[in-house]
């Protein structure tokens, strides 16, 4: 099993190059899976892709990060400086139909100072016969190589893609945790409290508190060790809180966001209680689920309205609205300014992480489905008698099962969705997101 973080691949570029095109052919997935979540906002701007074997998390920039320069070349600059951030690998998508345009040298320039690995493509080269017309004009932006592709006809794609999947099996692995560590990622807005409650846990006794060496270059862990257990506390913030300046506030970044989620176990996500729940919360919330994580919800600054009973009341109303299709996510008020709270935190971290890694029998499993079967036989699909032969658990982190059918395409949704709370009720898994995948008997099984 792994838990390797997943590589960040980011796709950057003008409007209109083709970037949804590419990610969509990147991206283009296999499997039916149910997360037994609803109403979690799908977001098209990224998502899990794979080559060979080898898996990712793509990251359509142009899409997703918003910028208030209203002018395009610092729209681009932005996303490029996010990019060499945070990504692992680079795609920067030309237009070979139009050919260089202003700035295209700048961003160039720019996306060289970085040693991560760029791929410099040029788009719309839909057959080989045009490659090189279409090519030509952008090697004078002198960069070594150029990727010439058709996002569209798919011209020039499997060969990008063995390339960058060559690419991702040299990313740095990150180095090895002392076993069962416990990795928690604070999110949540700038302001919210996100290095106040790591500097507040840090401060609770008996905490023994390390550096985490040669952790990812650009974050800041802090690994802890209380009671036995090991923590690895990763600040989304970053580095940049080292040198922060009084009052310039960080924006915040959706890169930023997906890179500690694909690092952590649990995601703490912080709520402001004096500025209630925002849009940009919820939808951290359903990056948290669509990424598999374990969420905790702590409402920071409690302090702020300890008195007022009647403002408690419609921020919980407003948190619960706002979980209420991930019943299992606890929730905490705390503070990080005075510590209140904080303690509480533990014992719920250790159940969550338990859970997320939980193995179970392959027995009790197809029990399990037995069961439910025998108590609610999946609907017939256009005649046809559905059947369930059997489960498997196929990773952890999260739980994620198999079940094997004749026609999984045909089980109906609410069937799926029943058969996921039969497993989420009979594992006893109440804190933490399960997943499950309907397939078909593969050749050998037959
Ligand atoms: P984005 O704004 O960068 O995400 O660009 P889109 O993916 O929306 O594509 C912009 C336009 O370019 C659309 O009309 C696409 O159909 C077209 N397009 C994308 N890829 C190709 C390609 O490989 N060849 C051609 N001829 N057109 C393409
Ligand atoms: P980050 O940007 O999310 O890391 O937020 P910081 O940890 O830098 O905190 C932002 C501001 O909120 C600072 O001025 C903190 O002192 C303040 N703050 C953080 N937690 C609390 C809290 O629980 N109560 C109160 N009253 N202020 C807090």
């Amino acid at each position: 099993m792994s838990t390797a973080a997943c590589p960040l691949v980011a796709l950057i570029g003008r409007p209109n190059v083709g970037k949804s095109t590419l990610f969509n052919r990147m991206t283009r997935s296999r499997d039916a899976i149910v997360d037994p979540t609803p109403g979690v906002t799908r977001d098209r701007h990224y998502g899990q892709a794979s080559w060979e074997e080898r898996a990712f998390m793509l990251v359509d920039t142009g899409g997703i990060e918003d910028d208030d320069s209203d002018n395009f070349s610092g729209h681009i600059r932005q996303q490029a400086m996010q990019a060499m951030d945070e990504a692992d690998i680079i795609i920067l998508l030309l237009d070979g139909r139009q050919g260089v345009m202003p700035g295209d040298h700048e961003l160039v320039e720019l996306l060289r100072r970085t040693e991560k690995t760029v791929f410099f493509a040029v788009n719309k080269i839909d057959s080989p016969n045009i490659e090189n017309e279409l090519l030509a004009p952008f090697w004078e932006l002198g960069v070594e190589q150029l990727w010439a592709l058709s996002a569209d006809h798919s011209y020039g794609f499997n060969t990008l893609m063995d390339a960058l999947a060559e690419n991702l099996g040299q990313t740095e692995a990150p180095p090895p945790l002392p076993e069962n560590t416990i990795r928690l990622a604070f999110l949540g807005r700038p302001n919210v409290g996100k290095s106040s409650m790591i500097n507040a846990i840090t401060g609770q006794e008996r905490m023994i508190v390390s550096e985490v060496a040669g952790t990812t270059r650009d974050a800041v862990d802090t690994m802890l060790t209380a009671d036995k257990h090991n923590y690895l506390l990763i600040d989304t913030a970053g580095i940049r809180r080292k040198g922060k300046t009084q009052d310039k506030l960080e924006k915040f970044s959706i890169l930023k966001a997906l890179k500690s989620l694909s690092r952590c176990d649990i995601a703490a996500v912080l709520i402001d209680a004096e500025e209630g729940i925002t849009e940009q919360d919820t939808k951290v919330i359903g990056y948290t689920q669509e990424q598999g994580r374990a969420l905790m919800l702590l409402i920071n600054k409690w302090d702020l309205i300890e008195g007022d009973k009647k403002r408690q009341e419609q921020l919980l109303e407003a948190v619960e609205e706002a979980v209420k299709f991930i019943p299992f996510a606890p929730v905490f008020r705390v503070s990080a300014k005075t510590g209140a709270g904080i303690k509480r935190l533990f014992p719920e971290l250790g159940k969550m992480h338990r859970q997320f890694h939980q193995r179970f029998s392959t027995a009790a499993l197809n029990r399990l489905l037995e069961d439910a079967k025998a108590q609610h036989e999946p609907p017939m699909y256009q005649g046809r008698r559905l059947k369930l032969y059997y489960t498997a658990q196929i990773s952890t982190a999260p739980p994620t099962f198999a079940v094997i059918s004749n026609y999984p395409k045909g089980i109906h949704f609410s069937y799926q969705r029943y058969l996921a709370n039969r497993f989420r009720e009979g594992l006893g898994l109440d804190r933490v997101p399960l997943r499950l995948f309907f397939r078909e008997r593969s050749g050998r099984d037959k």
